[in-house]
């Protein structure tokens, strides 16, 4: 659902739209926005904090260097949901991995994994 903040550039009143789709945005921009607080149809679009929280990272379309920066960056819960998306079944059919993936995302240290795991992860 596309979602849009707005600032009124009359009264200075911020306000966020709601619409159902694309289409329904569309309607609404044709027939002009209008201020909630003092009906001015002078409104500026904002970049919207809602868009670009993310509800996570897509890394099955990330390329392989991106992904080598996440392994990298050392976030261990970075790591494990990159697993988790990226490894798909063969991958996550492996129990070693699958344990491995579900501690990184539980936030344990690679390194205690890996001692408690032992040397079946390489
Ligand atoms: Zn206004």
């Amino acid at each position: 659902m596309p979602v849009y903040d707005y600032r009124c550039n009359s009264c200075g009143q911020r306000s966020a739209l709601f619409y159902k789709n694309y289409s329904d945005y569309d309607r609404a921009r044709d027939e002009g926005l209008c201020c909630p607080n003092c009906g001015s149809t002078e409104m500026t679009r904002l970049i919207s904090r809602v868009t670009l929280s993310k509800p996570g990272r897509d890394y099955a379309s990330m390329s392989s260097d991106e992904m080598l920066s996440v392994l990298e960056g050392g976030d261990s819960r970075e790591v494990g949901e990159m697993m988790q998306q990226v490894g798909q079944d063969e991958v996550m059919g492996d129990p070693v991995t699958r344990e491995v993936t579900e501690r990184l995302i539980k936030g344990d240290k690679p390194e205690k994994i890996e001692k408690d795991i032992g040397p079946d992860l390489t």
